[in-house]
């Protein structure tokens, strides 16, 4: 896959405000918030999307999951709620293709997440 504005975070070429780092994962502050707090965990290994993600890549995905929520409790907010969300593609609204989970907190979200309901006929 080619290289994204993720990799280069990870590689410290651009700066992020970065909350946490390890040899699997990075987790930083998202540069255009939708929630008081709003942060993207990502893996170093770049897997350009969900449909991507493969068996050997299970432990990290999970992993992502639990830094989210130790994020989170140390932010002080995790007993209150918090989302997260992966976005898969053109429809899921991905915009860059590395994956990435999106940490939102700090009100309470409405749901569901789309302005644009979906129409039943
Ligand atoms: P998505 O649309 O799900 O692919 O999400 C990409 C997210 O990356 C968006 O919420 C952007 O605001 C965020 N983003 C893009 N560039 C940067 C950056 N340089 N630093 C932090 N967040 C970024």
């Amino acid at each position: 896959m080619s290289e994204t504005i993720f990799t280069k975070i990870i590689n410290k070429e651009i700066p992020a405000d970065i909350l946490f780092e390890d040899d699997q994962v990075l987790a930083f502050k998202d540069i255009n918030p939708q929630a008081p707090i709003h942060f993207l965990v990502i893996p170093k290994k770049p897997i350009a999307t969900t449909n991507e993600i493969a068996p050997e890549d299970d432990a990290v995905v999970g992993y992502m999951h639990r830094v989210a929520a130790k994020l989170c409790a140390d932010l002080g907010v995790a007993e209150q709620g918090f989302r997260t969300v992966m976005n898969c593609n053109p429809d899921g609204g991905q915009t860059v293709y590395h994956i990435h989970l999106h940490v939102l907190a700090g009100k309470p979200l409405g749901w569901p997440p789309y302005q644009e309901r979906l129409k039943i006929e």
